[in-house]
Order: structure tokens, then C-alpha cells, then sequence
């Protein structure tokens, strides 16, 4: 049910007319904000800064709920930081470029640019609506030429230093998108973006060598204290660092002659296993095929296989799932251990990509060899003695190594370290690391991205662009099809371009980068949004990098964090930036789920954030998706939940306004001399402080600190009434103003426009936000009295107030005498009193003269 048929069903709060004034009070503090700049930084050298940042958003139309809890957490810490005295950087921009535009441009006739930044402007003005506190002069949005440019420039230093490259490989191909797909944007074989079926293919373009700062960016893993475990582990397991050895694999030719040219070599992280390989795998696409092959007839063959396993992704060649494919050679292996011959096999599930393309099969200790084996009726010899429980097939465990040669009855990893000395004395191997990790392809075949600054030169080959040449601007006019490669190939003004070095009349790159090489840097702009002399003012970047907390979602937890951080390395080899790694603390916030299911418009269970903001304001949006659950964990949407937060937001308002004249009216804070009932009173606020404050600043927890502050709010009211006449007017009214400044200031960072609001209206000049976080007074939470709850036959009669460590018998004989227990005493026998130390007097009673 949509928000708006439940207003036709029933009336609901919101349609009281008491409800407080939201839309006024948002529009009036947006604007203030705006125009006296609160939100606004510059470094301000020797005070303490703090860098908040939120994952740039795709401006694809609309913002979402998703969304809307993203920036809240971000406003929430930026201005709770701000009030602990930190200068805070808190910027928004786009992540302009990317497929949908262009997709839309081929539906829709309307240029990228165009929806772009048309999407932009909306965005913008909803994003304005929830009043989240962003510095709007550092808005980049990564189409902009003077964004790119500097990309473009940073390329041309990784170009002259070896680290962006060109090559042939076989990628992920999308016929539909006609673009490469990374391994993350296949599921189930299909395009992540339009579904359709995707195919390899070989496709030249440009790669940026990250695989020569994996072990750096590994090491870093341990080191990022701020990151949630888990996305170090996703990093740590894409970068796949293995340790083991390689070695030269001899082949024999059908013949019994040697083949000609390199040897074939082999990576293993099992090299005690090596008297179990009874067969060898090359990859299909291994260079060294073609000198293996005996007559024609194995030649159609192998190229057959090659043709069908061709057709199938890497993800398909990698499924654990499936069978696996092999075509026996004529041509055998040696294993250099042994001496034995042993067959020879291409098999599908062997990457060129991976390794060196060749493995040493050891079935008794790999499954995928095992599998392969049984399929092919070969060999299995185990070489670990396996524990007597192990039911398994391949084991791959530690034990004791037998059928193993001069390996035999040494440990696992006493024989690893044996068998490299061997191969080492024999100068056929060596340890040796490998990574999972390849290098991150950054070509795509389309229009809207950045283009990259290479020209090709008949005399020269590829030549990159003159600095002072840059931008190297996408041209506006463009025929976008979706057909057929990059449409910048039929803009002959792009396309035809002067060598840079020669001059002769040259070819320019129509690739354009990456999506998520604009997003490897964005935070570096930010420090000096409008700064020309480079990609980042040097000082601004010293001052401000790096991010102090990050924020966005999972799904972002291994590529654009691990771009981001590599992109940071280049930088700082460039000389460029003194960081090492970009973001100190990472929060990875949870989905928004509504039903069971992830909001999405196919599955209709959208809430239009826009539509939230009309009917309960900002405020309440941010509250309830900030209560709702803790930031990680997924936030299950309830419409009571939002009319519980807006229910709340009222009774703060009405209490604020119906004690108005009284709070004005209060003396300058509370004095020492303290009533009972104010003493306790007093300690419940300073506790409160001393509880939000816990809540935000070391675990994030909003949800129980936004608790908290309700059971404040409820404290107050209580103590409103109960101190009418038990407290000296002074005293109440200092306390209750005291109270309610430090509920608005508590809940200024969740609520901020009401609070805003409010605080005004207590008499203040100044914004709350400039007024410094509340700190608990050490005198206030001093336990002085306790208040003891007095039941009487498990009803509250009412509540004492006692020393700490008031005895037992003492506690009962207060509450027989209480004033409001006595009527409940009158007509009945006290039968027992149950105490609980320093909490409850329960007082059991009979019927006077009878039975309970
Ligand atoms: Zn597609
Ligand atoms: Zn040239």
C-alpha cells in the first residue's frame, strides 16, 4: 500500500492539525543554511579537520531510499563532528559518465549530456529537500571537461611510466551493450544491465597494471584498523595472493624428439604434491600449443576444442559445477620428480589469464583434478595420508607425505619447502608468489565517458596527447546507435588528429575510460573543487586526505574500493598526493528492503523519497531510516515506523512550545543545591549525554542512541509533572530548560531542521550547529540517590528516593510508610515485602483477617 492510499483508508497523525509546521520549518533553515554558508570549509591549518564522505551517487534520475539513509548517516556524523569542534569536509557531486546515459540518448533521442545533467538538477533539488549538510561549491560532476582533464593528464604519467598499457585479451563481451563487461557485471552468463546472453571475446584496449602494486595493497589489508573485516577479506581474496613454486614441465613430442622454443612452465602452490601428477594441463589458448601438434587431423581437432571452449566465458570455464572439458594431446609431459611420461591434455578449465597457463594436475589432492581424472580415466596417486575420518575425494588437508619419493614422511609443508630446494639445485624452478589479481581493463567501446589521450601515429604508434593539449574533449555531436563500437569512430573531427610528436596525421584512441577510473579519485577533487594548476591543490590535499569516514554500499566493497586505493598509489608515485591509502574508516550501510525484497521498481516495492518528504518532512525521513536498524545491517521498511518517528517529532515540538514561556523564563543553569527529585532528574540528562555520545562516536549506533533520547524526552515529561509541586520553581524551570536544550542539541544531527527550529525559539542567535556537543558533568552523574520503585502486589504505587546502600529494612519501612502506598495498606494485611536492593520494595497483602 503506497502512502498515499493509507491517508484515503484512515486517518493517521499526520493529519491532525496539530502537527507541527515541517514544511515551513524545513524550507526557512534550508535557506539559512544556505545563504549564511554554515556548511561551507576551507583548511584552516593547525585546527582539527575531518573528511566525511558519502559514495558519489549515478545521477540516474530520481534519488532513492537507499539513498536517503546513505546521506543521512553522512549528515548525522558531519554534523555531530562539526559540533565536536572539527572543521568538516562534507561535498557532493555525480558520477556523471556511464552506459544509461547513452542507453536513454538510443530510447529517448535526448544526448547524454542532456538527461545527465537534466538528472543532476533533480537530484540536486531532492537532495536539497532532506537538508543534508553539503558543501555545494566543491559539486564536481565527473563529466565536466575540467574534471577529466586531469584524468586524462594522469593517464599520460601512468603511459610514460609502463602502468596503462595496451593488449589483446579475451574479455567479457556484451553483444547487446556492445561492450566489455567485468567479471562482477555477468550474472548467471547474462549482462548485469540488459539480461542479454554475454559471449567472450578477444578485444584489444587499455590496461592499468594494478597487478604491480598487489602485494603493496594486500600488505595495506592489515592495516586498515577503520574497515569492516569482511571487506578486507573480499580485498584480500580478489587479490589472491598464493605462495608456491615454478618450475620447467618437459614435453615429449609423439616423435620422442623435444619440441623446439620455450620450455612449458607451471605454477603450484602444492609442490610436495608433485609425485601425484599423473597428467598436465595446458590452457587451450596456450602459445605453445601449436608446436605440440603431430599431424593435420590433431590439428582440426584442437581447433575444434579451441572453438567450443571459445564460446564459453571465464566464468563458465572457473563453475566448480560443471564438467570439464579436455582434449588429450599426442604429445605427454615429463614429470621432472619422477621421470615418468604422463599425459598431456588442453582442458577448459585452465585460464591463460591465470598463472602461466599450464598446471600440474594432482588429482589426489585437488578436486577439479580429481573431477578431470574420473572423467577421463585417469590416474589417481594421493601423496598426503589422509585422517582416518575423511570421506572425501581429493583431500587437500595437512598429513603425512607418502607415494612421495624422497618426500616420504615429511610434513605438508616440510615437503613444500624439500621439494623448491629441488628444483632449485636443478635450476629447473623456484619459489615463487602469484596473484589472482590482473590487471584492470579500462577500455570500453562507447561514448559517454572519458576519452583517453592517445593518438596513433603510422611513424610513432601510440603517442599520447601534449599536456597542454588537454582536455581531450568528447565531441557533442554524435550518431549513437548502440551498434557497432564506439560512435566517437564516425566523428571525423575526433577521430583524425596530428601526431603529438611528429606531426604526420594520426588516428585518435575512440576507446574512452572506465566509469570507475572518474570514481578513483573524486575525494582528491574535492579538497580543491575548482583548483586549476592540477588534479588536486598539494596543500588542500594535505590538509584535508585522507577521508576520515567513508560511506557506502557493500556492493562497492571489492572494485571501486580496491581502484580507489590503487589510483591513490599511483598518485602519490606520481608525486602528486602524500597519501597511501584514501579512506581511514569504511561503513558499509545495508539495503533498504521493503516486503522481504530489495526496493526496486520491478518488484514495485518502491517508496518515492520525495513523496515521504511531502507528507512528513525531511526530518522524519532521516529519523526513521536512521532508527530503524544500525547503519550495516539492512533496514526492513514500516510505514508505523515512519508515523512512530513523526509522532515523536511532534511531542518534542509540543513539549518545546507548551513550556515556552517557562524555559524562557529559567535561570542560568541549575544551581548545586539540588532537590531530590531535580538531583535525580538531572542525572538521567547527564547520562543520556554521556549514552548518545558512546553511541555515535565509537560504534555508529544511531538506532539506540535516537533511543536514548526518546526515553529523555519521556524523562522530561515525567519530571514536568512530578516536579510541579516538589520542586522549587527556580530549580524546575533551570532543569527543564537545561533538559530540552540538551534533547535538541542531542538530537540536532538526526532531526536537524526541528531542532534548528527550537533552539531558536529558546532565544538563541547562533545556529545549534555552531553550538559545541553537549559533555556530561561528572557532578550531575554522581549516584547521590537512587529511585526506588514501590509495588504493591505488583502494581507501581510509588517511587522513593534513597541513598546508595540504603539497608534493606530500612527501604521497608520507608515504603510501608509512604504517603501513596498507605490507602492501598488500608483495607488489607501485609502478608510479606519483597526488596530488591537499590530497585524495587514489592509488598504482598492479604485480605484482612482471611486469605491472600
Ligand atoms: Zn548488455
Ligand atoms: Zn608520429
Amino acid at each position: 500500500m503506497t502512502i498515499d492510499e493509507r491517508r484515503l483508508h484512515r486517518p493517521v497523525a499526520f493529519d491532525r492539525p496539530d502537527h507541527y509546521p515541517f514544511k515551513d520549518v524545513e524550507t526557512k533553515w534550508q535557506r539559512r543554511w544556505e545563504e549564511s554558508g554554515l556548511f561551507r570549509v576551507r583548511e584552516e591549518p593547525g585546527r582539527a579537520k575531518y573528511y566525511c564522505l558519502e559514495m558519489f551517487p549515478y545521477p540516474s534520475g530520481r534519488i532513492h531510499m537507499g539513498h536517503v539513509r546513505n546521506y543521512a548517516i553522512g549528515d548525522v556524523v558531519t554534523r555531530y563532528k562539526r559540533m565536536r569542534g572539527f572543521n568538516v569536509l562534507h561535498p557532493m557531486g555525480w558520477d556523471a559518465f556511464g552506459l544509461p546515459a547513452e542507453n536513454a540518448a538510443i530510447e529517448h533521442g535526448v544526448h547524454p549530456a542532456v538527461w545527465t545533467y537534466e538528472n543532476i538538477a533533480t537530484m540536486k533539488a531532492q537532495m536539497k529537500t532532506l537538508g543534508i549538510s553539503y558543501d555545494w561549491d566543491r559539486e564536481v560532476a565527473t563529466c565536466d571537461p575540467e574534471y577529466y582533464r586531469w584524468e586524462q593528464l594522469i593517464f599520460i604519467g601512468m603511459f610514460e611510466r609502463g602502468l596503462a598499457y595496451r593488449k589483446s585479451a579475451t574479455v567479457n563481451w556484451c553483444p547487446s551493450c556492445q561492450t566489455v563487461l567485468a567479471n562482477e557485471q555477468v550474472e548467471d552468463g547474462r549482462c548485469w544491465r540488459c539480461d542479454s546472453e554475454v559471449v567472450p571475446k578477444e578485444v584489444e584496449g587499455w590496461y592499468f597494471k594494478i597487478t604491480d602494486y598487489a602485494e603493496e595493497l594486500l600488505a595495506w589489508c592489515d592495516r586498515l584498523t577503520g574497515w569492516p573485516e569482511r571487506v578486507l577479506t573480499m580485498q584480500r581474496n580478489w587479490i589472491g595472493r598464493s605462495e608456491g613454486a615454478e618450475f620447467e614441465l618437459p614435453v615429449v613430442l609423439a616423435d620422442g624428439r623435444r619440441p623446439p622454443g620455450p620450455a612449458v612452465r607451471v605454477f603450484t602452490t602444492r609442490p610436495d604434491t608433485v609425485f601425484g601428477m599423473t597428467f598436465a594441463v595446458l590452457a587451450p589458448e596456450h602459445p605453445l600449443v601449436d608446436r605440440l601438434i603431430a599431424d593435420p587431423s590433431e590439428r582440426d581437432r584442437v581447433a575444434t576444442f579451441r572453438a567450443e571452449v571459445a564460446r564459453q566465458t571465464e566464468i563458465e570455464r572457473l563453475a566448480t559445477d560443471r564438467p570439464k572439458r579436455g582434449l588429450r594431446l599426442s604429445a605427454r609431459a615429463v614429470n621432472p620428480f619422477s621421470g615418468e611420461e604422463i599425459p598431456l591434455f588442453l582442458a577448459d578449465y585452465v585460464l591463460m589469464g591465470y598463472g602461466t597457463g599450464a598446471i600440474m594436475a594432482v588429482p589426489g589432492e585437488d578436486q577439479r583434478d580429481w573431477d578431470f581424472a574420473e572423467a577421463h580415466g585417469l590416474r589417481i596417486v594421493p601423496t598426503t595420508s589422509r585422517p582416518t575420518e575423511w570421506t572425501g575425494e581429493a583431500y587437500p588437508g595437512e598429513g603425512v607425505k607418502i607415494n612421495s619419493g624422497f618426500l616420504d614422511g615429511l610434513s605438508v609443508p616440510e615437503a613444500k619447502r624439500r621439494a623448491i630446494d629441488w628444483l632449485v639445485e636443478r635450476r629447473s624452478g623456484e619459489a615463487k608468489v602469484n596473484y589472482r589479481l590482473r590487471d584492470w581493463g579500462i577500455s570500453r567501446q562507447r561514448y559517454w565517458g572519458a576519452p583517453i589521450p592517445i593518438v596513433y601515429c603510422p611513424s610513432c604508434g601510440a603517442v599520447p596527447e601534449r599536456p597542454e593539449n588537454l582536455p581531450v574533449i568528447l565531441p557533442p555531436d554524435v550518431q549513437i546507435t548502440g551498434k557497432g563500437g564506439s560512435p566517437l569512430a564516425d566523428v571525423p573531427g575526433f577521430v583524425n588528429a596530428a601526431c603529438p610528436r611528429c606531426g604526420e596525421p594520426g588516428r585518435r584512441e575512440t576507446d574512452t575510460m572506465d566509469t570507475f577510473v572518474e570514481s578513483s579519485w573524486y575525494f582528491f577533487r574535492y579538497c580543491s573543487a575548482r583548483y586549476s594548476g592540477g588534479l588536486v591543490d598539494p596543500a588542500a590535499a594535505a590538509y584535508w586526505m585522507p577521508v576520515d569516514q567513508y560511506i557506502g554500499g557493500i556492493e562497492h566493497a571489492i572494485l571501486h574500493l580496491l581502484y580507489a586505493r590503487f589510483y591513490t598509489k599511483v598518485l602519490r608515485d606520481l608525486g602528486l598526493v602524500r597519501v597511501d591509502e584514501p579512506f581511514l574508516n569504511l561503513l558499509t550501510q545495508g539495503m533498504v528492503v521493503k516486503d522481504g525484497a530489495k526496493m526496486s521498481k520491478s518488484k514495485g516495492n518502491v517508496v518515492d523519497p520525495d513523496e515521504l518528504i511531502a507528507t512528513y518532512g525531511a526530518d522524519t525521513a532521516r529519523l526513521f531510516s536512521l532508527f530503524a536498524a544500525p547503519p550495516e545491517k539492512d533496514l526492513d521498511w514500516s510505514d508505523q515506523g515512519v508515523e512512530g518517528a513523526f509522532r515523536f517529532l511532534n511531542r518534542v515540538w509540543r513539549f518545546a512550545e507548551a513550556n515556552r514561556e517557562a524555559l524562557a523564563a529559567a535561570p542560568e543553569g541549575p544551581t548545586d543545591d539540588l532537590s531530590d527529585l531535580g538531583r535525580a532528574f538531572r542525572r538521567t540528562v547527564h547520562e543520556t549525554i554521556q549514552r548518545v555520545t558512546d553511541d555515535i562516536e565509537d560504534r555508529f549506533h544511531f538506532n539506540t542512541a535516537i533511543s536514548a533520547i526518546h526515553e529523555l524526552i519521556n524523562a522530561l515529561h515525567v519530571f514536568a509533572g512530578e516536579s510541579q509541586d516538589r520542586v522549587p520553581q527556580g530549580e524546575r524551570r533551570a532543569l527543564l530548560r537545561e533538559a530540552v536544550e540538551v534533547a535538541l542539541l542531542l538530537l540536532g544531527p538526526f532531526a536537524p531542521h526541528l531542532t534548528e527550529e527550537l533552539w531558536e525559539r529558546l532565544g538563541h542567535d547562533e545556529s545549534l550547529f555552531g553550538h559545541a556537543w553537549p559533555t556530561p558533568d561528572g557532578q550531575a552523574l554522581r549516584r547521590e540517590s537512587l529511585q526506588v520503585v514501590v509495588q504493591v502486589d505488583g502494581r507501581v504505587r510509588s517511587r522513593l528516593l534513597v541513598r546508595p546502600g540504603t539497608a534493606d529494612e530500612a527501604l521497608r519501612r520507608e515504603a510501608l510508610a509512604d504517603g501513596k502506598v498507605r490507602p492501598w495498606l488500608s483495607t488489607r494485611e501485609v502478608e510479606r515485602v519483597v526488596v530488591v536492593p537499590g530497585r524495587l520494595v514489592n509488598i504482598v497483602t492479604r485480605r484482612a483477617g482471611g486469605e491472600a
